[in-house]
């Protein structure tokens, strides 16, 4: 079995010298445990965090380990009495094409239901963010208006769709003409092209009363021209700061963090994993809405072996994916 194992903690930019690619035997499985031939694996902006040598909401990845990643995949062998051989699973497998498993953290998937890709995206961490974030900490009610950043990426798209499903008016910033155009045919109201326009007056053109929900995936300059779009009564939802991740200076804060004094506004961080106990509540809300057509499930898939993960990763600083990106693992 092919792993991706933390060689070095990077600096910046992860790159060849943070990895290295290790061949194990294929474990088996002791009393209690099984083994999953993985499939697909979720390529994650958190990855980044993980790799830093202090633990934020989960340890750090430990130098020398399979790196930490959501998976899909298979069970090929089994001595769990929950888990049997050809089943399809998700959980925290790590990058590497054979993981042995305890069932800790593990669901089950119907892939009648949607692809493997999709259980990674609006139907797993990221779609579970969306929903939670939105909802739970934003608060959302029919009739706001939602600005999302980060809008064409796997957790910002569905975001949007359900708060149009939910009778808002959707505003998003992503990178690029053909992200752009994408979310106006998933029925976002207004798209602001950050890399083209100037977000903060943008924003001020399409939503002049202000916005209700701020949803941020982005942070830095992202999250201040939404500060200065607030109304009165706003939630900034702090979902991430992609912007950031590779720094290797912190950032400066908000410079417009006073918005939230002027306009009565809450700004509230949360971490998904919170939730948990509550995730056949969103499953069951976001399959009946793909099912229906109200949310359309996007994913950018690349083919490649586990030895593709690193330069994978970076595609998600470059925006390479619109919706969720997934590695797909060639057959092995
Ligand atoms: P995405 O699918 O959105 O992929 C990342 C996207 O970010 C890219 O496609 C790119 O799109 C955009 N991006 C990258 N760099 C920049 C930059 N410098 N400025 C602006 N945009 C940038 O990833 P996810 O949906 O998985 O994650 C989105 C955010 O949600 C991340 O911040 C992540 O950390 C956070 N998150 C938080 C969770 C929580 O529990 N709080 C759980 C899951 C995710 P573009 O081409 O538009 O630039």
């Amino acid at each position: 079995a092919r792993q991706v194992l933390l060689k070095q903690r990077p600096h910046g930019y992860p790159d060849a010298t943070t990895w290295s690619v290790v061949t194990t035997e294929i474990p088996a499985p002791g009393d209690g445990e099984f083994v999953v031939r993985v499939s697909h694996l979720s390529l994650d902006p958190a990855m980044r965090g993980w790799l830093n040598d202090f633990s934020s909401y989960i340890p750090p990845v430990e130098i020398g380990a399979v790196m930490r990643a959501g998976a899909t995949g298979t069970v090929v062998a089994s001595a769990h009495p929950s888990y049997a051989v050809g089943d399809t699973v998700s959980g925290a497998f790590g990058v590497t094409e054979y993981a042995l498993s305890d069932g800790r953290g593990v669901t089950h998937i119907d892939l009648e239901t949607c692809g493997a890709p999709t259980w990674l995206g609006a139907l797993g961490m990221p779609g579970m963010t969306a929903y939670f974030g939105l909802k739970d900490v934003g608060t959302v009610q029919p009739g706001d208006t939602v600005l999302v950043s980060g809008a064409a990426g796997a957790v910002g798209s569905v975001v949007g769709q359900i708060a149009k499903a939910m009778g808002c008016t959707v505003i998003g910033i992503a990178g690029g003409p053909d992200k752009c155009v994408w979310l106006t045919e998933i029925g976002f109201d207004a798209v602001i092209d950050y890399k083209a326009e100037k977000v903060l007056s943008r924003i001020r053109e399409v939503a002049p009363k202000g916005v209700d929900v701020f949803f941020d995936n982005v942070g830095g300059e992202i999250l201040d021209a939404g500060l200065a779009n607030l109304r009165r009564g706003a939630r900034v939802v702090l979902c991430g700061a992609i912007s950031s991740y590779n720094e290797t200076s912190l950032p400066p804060g908000p410079r417009r963090y006073l918005s939230l004094l002027v306009y009565r506004a809450t700004m509230a961080g949360f971490v998904v994993f919170d939730y948990e106990d509550r995730y056949p509540e969103a499953v069951e809300a976001i399959s009946r809405w793909i099912g229906d057509g109200t949310v359309v499930a996007r994913e950018t898939v690349l083919h490649g072996g586990v030895d593709a993960f690193g330069e994978t990763l970076l595609g998600l600083f470059s925006g390479v994916n619109t919706g969720k990106l997934v590695l797909a693992l060639d057959e092995h």
